[in-house]
């Protein structure tokens, strides 16, 4: 129904990581331009540490970059990483987190590019602050090596990293025009950097393509479309409330004509009947609407229009389509999906750049759970997505990631409870991680939920 062609991810991957070094020589040529370019990159800590020829210390862990380049002296970087060091026998382990990165200076040469800088450096005594480190990356490892004679605790060698994952290195500035499908260059840019809420306002609205906006605030986000025969919102998430309304006023005068419902939660609805003219036209999925009906609730208006696998909605210049791929979240979760503009909006699976709300978004089944984000990354053609909560657009990386780290927790809780460790749930917890430091925000929010609930699948 929705299949299309789209380039393998891994394809995809390896033509990112190869363009990296090129891109950072355009901008550091013969002649230096003024122009910026960004890029980021995570990966993995995998090391060895030395002490007269033998092996003393074992690293691992993750490490994040992020860089805005340009051929006059205001570049920017920030370098974020966090390692475990255990003794090769076991018998001792302590961890380090780097942060609070000053880049100095950088340089690309032969495909490597240097970061020099200062960084903050946990260690027994606490944070050191101001160490000197230098950062070389090139397109498939890093490494980065602290200065010994400031810190003299990891050894005259660099610690070194693999790269895992780059992201689109692009104009940090550049007019909004479309890109093939109409997304605004703003909107690309907001996959990598959150997007600063109006404390004013306490919203920010972005046109994400041609009349099609993107409100976030309050933690939630969703999106509208001004379609020149009225408006179509979806959802109402009760935090933002007025706001919301203020938020579509500001930019359209179109009466709010449509309401779509991506699941019954009130959370991201329930402003619903607050702040929409009575005659609005309610859609959902059969099972969101007998949520709904169930419910009686004033500001979660029952459905006129229900469907049952997918429904299509044209609207004036708009077109939206609606599908029911699984209930990962709740009873009658919907994908809202624009086909010309290749923007999806999936509420409540993931939450990009971080772990996932609690028990993997309290999903009903974890096997739906996951299979959901197989379905998205092969089955929809989609360059952003709406995921309900943060300041971020989602990408199919960080759909990617959110699954990996799905069946990290899978693999560990299976470990755990096959090699009959006393506390299968800590014993999941404290390895996803050690795993998982540094490549995802918000690791220990919700990890011993994550991991009970993986045990208990596991365990039935
Ligand atoms: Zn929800
Ligand atoms: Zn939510």
């Amino acid at each position: 129904m929705i299949k299309s062609s789209l380039l393998p991810s891994a394809l995809l991957m390896v033509a990112i990581i190869g363009s990296i070094p090129a891109v950072l020589a355009q901008t550091n040529g013969d002649e230096p331009s003024a122009e910026m370019r960004t890029f980021a990159a995570i990966g993995t800590i995998s090391s060895l540490q030395l002490e007269e020829g033998t092996p003393a210390w074992i690293l691992s862990g993750g490490w994040k970059l992020r860089a805005t380049l340009s051929g006059e002296d205001d570049s920017t970087a920030t370098f974020t990483a966090a390692t475990r060091m255990v003794m090769p026998d076991g018998t001792a382990m302590h961890r380090h987190e780097f942060s609070d990165f000053a880049l100095e200076s950088w340089s690309e040469n032969n495909g490597t590019t240097t970061f020099n800088g200062t960084a903050t450096i946990t260690l027994r005594d606490g944070p050191n602050e101001g160490v000197p480190i230098s950062i070389a990356v090139n397109g498939g490892a890093i490494q980065f090596s602290v200065d010994s004679e400031v810190v003299d605790h990891f050894g005259s060698d660099p610690i070194y990293g693999v790269v895992l994952r780059t992201f689109d290195s692009k104009p940090a500035e550049e007019p909004v025009q479309g890109n093939s499908t109409g997304i605004s260059a703003e909107a690309l840019n907001y996959t990598q950097n959150p997007v600063q809420v109006n404390e004013t306002k306490g919203y920010s609205v972005v046109e994400l393509a041609d009349d099609i906006y993107w409100v976030v605030g309050s933690g939630y986000q969703t999106m509208f479309l001004a379609t020149g025969e009225g408006v179509i919102a979806i959802d109402a998430p009760q935090p933002l409330g007025e706001m919301y309304l203020q938020a579509i006023q500001e930019t359209t005068d179109e009466p709010i004509t449509h309401m779509i419902y991506s699941h019954a939660h009130p959370d991201h609805t329930g402003a619903a009947g607050q702040i929409f003219p009575a005659n609005v036209t309610y859609i959902a999925h059969n099972e969101t609407a007998a949520a709904l009906a169930n419910a009686t609730d004033s500001n979660r208006p029952a459905a006129n229009v229900t469907f049952d696998d997918s429904y299509t909605l044209s609207v004036g210049k708009h077109t939206v389509e609606l599908y029911h791929l699984g209930n990962y979240h709740s009873s009658g979760d919907t994908v809202i999906y624009l086909p010309e503009q290749k923007i999806a909006m999936v509420v409540d699976l993931l939450r990009p750049g971080i772990t996932p709300f609690r028990a993997f978004a309290v999903t009903p089944d974890i096997e739906q759970y996951m299979q959901m984000h197989e379905t998205l990354v092969e089955d929809l053609d989609f360059e952003v997505l709406v995921p309900g909560h943060t300041q971020l657009l989602a990408t199919k990386d960080h759909v990617n990631t959110n699954l990996e780290f799905t069946q990290s927790v899978m693999d560990n809780a299976r470990n755990a409870l096959e090699t009959s460790e006393p506390d299968p749930v800590q014993s999941c917890v404290d390895t996803t991680i050690s795993q998982w430091e540094g490549r995802l925000d918000n690791l220990e929010e919700y990890m011993t939920e994550h991991c009970t609930v993986m045990v208990q699948y596991l365990s039935d």
